[in-house]
């Protein structure tokens, strides 16, 4: 029986190679929406948001916490050049939590300031690293 098709995803960020493996398909949130990237997808290039990338390599599926950035695909590669990225072993619960807090604390004050975008960014940052991290909080969830 003829191997399943496979797609190469490398996950790099200014600091590092953060993931590159054959995978079987990806799922991520895309500047539009949440889109999905089998092997032999057309070509395309997109803008990232913060958020969490699935990925099934094998059967099996690993969440990567993505910051903005963007990701081009070719039939057979998958480019995610992103601000960040962690696996679920590499991220920092506590911090992240603090992160959230922090930003949660400043959503509230910033209202009508021009930090509040900033604020926000934090926020989803925190939440989708806790959400990688297969942590479940009661907050509110934007992503
Ligand atoms: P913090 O306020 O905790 O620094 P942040 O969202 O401002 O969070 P970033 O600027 O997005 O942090 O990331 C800076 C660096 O720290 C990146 O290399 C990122 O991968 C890493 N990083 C940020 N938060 C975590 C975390 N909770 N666990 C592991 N690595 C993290």
């Amino acid at each position: 029986m003829a191997a399943a098709p496979k797609i190469q995803l490398d996950v790099v960020t200014p600091q590092k190679l953060a993931y590159s493996e054959q995978v079987d398909l990806i799922e991520g949130p895309a500047i539009d929406g949440l889109i999905g990237i089998l092997p032999d997808h057309a070509p395309l290039v997109t803008a990232m948001k913060i958020g969490v990338v699935r990925v099934v390599k094998d059967g099996e599926e690993i969440q990567i916490a993505i910051s903005d950035g963007f990701m081009e695909v070719q039939p057979d590669q998958i480019n995610l050049v992103v601000r960040t990225a962690e696996l679920p072993e590499e991220i920092d619960i506590e911090r992240a939590e603090a992160a959230r807090e922090r930003a949660e604390e400043k959503l509230e004050k910033e209202k009508d300031n021009v930090d509040f975008a900033r604020a926000e960014a934090a926020y989803d940052r925190a939440k989708a690293r806790l959400k990688a991290a297969g942590h479940h909080d009661h907050g509110y969830d934007r992503l």
